[in-house]
């Protein structure tokens, strides 16, 4: 078929990249001047792959999509001749003394919520210490067994080059005004496909009320500093995460603030993301704050992610904080669907 993406997010070049390989004629159209601008979320997410953390505020759906795709993602990444360092080591809840209240009711309601097998489990300081020793001594601990993380930097980059190696097209400075059964339009002309997928973020509305959630963070540089698998820090005000990345990076999210400002992170999302790091790792102190990044998380009412199928026109959207661990899941499920719809 020949397919138009509107959007080179991180549904679009996985979408690309799936199926430019399947032997599908590919075109894909975003504003961005090339294909390293980072102006998608994709690019700035920390790469957490944690569908039994992220049942505090999402719900089963969002649950069984990350399990499906932390099945997928291990394929694709096989398939990308670029390394895409990808790890499934577990991840842990993690809180301070004093703050256990709060603790015991995230833990709580993740045990609630989680399939047997997939909640958390309280850790001994001294199997804590054996996981990761930088983490503070009095550290309370829990154990997300079967979570994972990927690099999204590596990945958005090396979907874009697989497609492109299996003969996909981009059209870069190219804002789609209207995606339709059939058709996307530009501003300068109108482009016919066989079938055409809506992945425009932030940047589908007036279609669907989708909204940018700020998200703001930041990169460590910490030689020596040995961190094995995502942190979470269960704490009264504060959600932080810490995630260890290639090159003795450690990545520091994220704030969640209301509003589609995309300037540069502020003063007190540093200080209060940045010493809650500080709290959790000590060694931390003489790190290097090498990179900083706000961007914003394309997000529906509800906060859950939406696809919808019309004959010739697919919209996803709405993937919200959990774009890289529900995306593989979500494309395998379109690409199903308009199987069937072109055998029926
Ligand atoms: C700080 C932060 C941390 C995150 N951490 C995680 C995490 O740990 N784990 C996780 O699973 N998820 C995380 N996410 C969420 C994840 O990044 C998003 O859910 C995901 O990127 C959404 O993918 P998308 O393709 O829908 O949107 P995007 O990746 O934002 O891509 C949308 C694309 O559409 C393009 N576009 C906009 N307007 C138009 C137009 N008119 N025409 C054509 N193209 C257009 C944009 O240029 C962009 O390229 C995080 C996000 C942020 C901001």
């Amino acid at each position: 078929m020949r397919i138009g993406i509107a959007g080179a997010g991180l549904l679009g070049r996985l979408l690309a990249f799936e199926l430019a390989r399947a032997g599908h004629q590919v075109e894909v159209f975003d504003p961005a001047p090339h294909a390293g601008a980072r102006g998608a979320a994709g690019w700035t997410a920390a790469g957490m792959l944690s569908p039994a953390a992220e049942l505090e505020t999402a719900d089963a759906q969002v649950f069984a999509l990350g399990l499906r795709s932390l099945e997928r993602w291990p394929g694709i990444v096989a398939a990308l001749d670029d390394p895409v360092e990808l790890h499934q080591r577990g991840s842990l809840l993690l809180a301070h003394r004093g703050d256990e209240g709060a603790a015991r009711r995230v833990v709580d309601l993740l045990a609630a919520k989680a399939p047997p097998g997939h909640g958390p489990q309280a850790l001994e300081a001294s199997r804590l210490r054996s996981l990761e020793p930088a983490v503070h001594s009095g550290t309370q601990a829990w154990l997300l067994a079967g979570e994972g993380q990927i690099h999204p930097v590596q990945a958005m980059a090396a979907l874009a080059a697989g497609a492109t190696a299996h003969g996909a097209r981009w059209h870069w400075g190219a804002p789609v005004a209207q995606a339709a059964p059939g058709c996307l339009h530009t501003d300068r002309d109108v482009h016919g496909f066989d079938w055409v997928f809506d992945v425009r973020g932030t940047g589908t509305r007036p279609a669907w009320p989708v909204r940018g959630v700020r998200g703001e963070i930041f990169w460590l540089h910490a030689p020596g500093v040995p961190l094995h698998r995502p942190l979470r820090l269960l704490h009264p005000r504060h959600r932080v995460y810490l995630v260890p990345r290639q090159g003795d990076l450690i990545v520091v999210g994220a704030s969640e603030i209301e509003s589609e400002d995309r300037s540069p992170v502020s003063l007190r999302s540093t200080v209060e993301l940045l010493a809650a790091a500080h709290s959790l790792i000590p060694e931390l102190a003489e790190a290097r704050l090498v990179h900083s990044e706000t961007n914003l998380r394309p997000a529906l009412p509800d906060n859950l992610p939406r696809l919808e199928q019309a004959q010739g026109l697919t919209r996803i959207n709405g993937l919200f904080r959990h774009g890289w661990l529900i995306a593989p899941a979500l494309v395998e499920q379109a690409l199903s669907r308009i199987g069937e719809a072109q055998a029926a």
